[in-house]
């Protein structure tokens, strides 16, 4: 892709040593969300991508990629679809449980969240093992939608999500 856009997305990321735990380097990409112009180049770059024809509905993973999912619904006139942690929605849910460094976590969708076949743009702000994003690319199946790509604004590449993602591709505006 594009290493003007790689270059916008690192110069406005901050890395926050052991955060939320010791030995964690967080990536916090507020600084992007929160510079206009840089947060439309990011979105233009991922519709570019993928073209504005290519899917209908975009699903973005609590809670930063509601952010991302949003904006590149509006820019195409299609609509998103949560998925949420555990517990947070209302009504009848599939449940995806995946392994964590230490322990598990849960993600959710709304079961009926999909027409069938529906073509779906999944959406994260950072690939780092990858279990978020096979729980939510396996929610987006099994509720009847059909995947047409995940990407995330930054890839963490020494931590092999896409390899555990494999043979599903990853689309990365950065990877580090
Ligand atoms: P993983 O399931 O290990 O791929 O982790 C990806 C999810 O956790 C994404 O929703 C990210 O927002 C978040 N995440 C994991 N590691 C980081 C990191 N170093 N910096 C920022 N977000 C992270």
């Amino acid at each position: 892709d594009s290493p003007e856009l790689a270059a916008v997305i690192l110069s406005s990321t901050i890395d926050v040593p052991d955060f939320p735990k010791p030995g964690i380097v967080f990536k916090d990409l507020m600084p992007l969300f929160a510079d206009g112009a840089a947060f439309k180049r990011v979105v233009d770059g991922i519709v570019e991508h993928y073209g504005a024809d290519s899917f209908d509905v975009v699903a973005g993973v609590e809670a930063r990629g509601f952010v991302v999912a949003a904006a590149i619904a509006y820019a195409t006139g299609t609509g998103v679809v949560p998925i949420r942690k555990a517990g947070k929605l209302p009504r009848k849910a599939l449940s995806a449980t995946y392994e964590l460094e230490y322990g598990e976590a849960t993600l959710e969708v709304h079961e009926d969240a999909f027409i069938a076949g529906q073509r779906v743009l999944v959406v994260d702000d950072v690939l780092a093992t990858g279990g978020t994003a096979g729980a939510a690319l396996e929610l987006v199946e099994r509720a009847g939608g059909t995947v047409v790509g995940f990407t995330v604004l930054m890839e963490l590449a020494f931590l092999k999500g896409r390899e555990r993602l494999s043979p599903r591709t990853v689309h990365a505006l950065l990877t580090v």
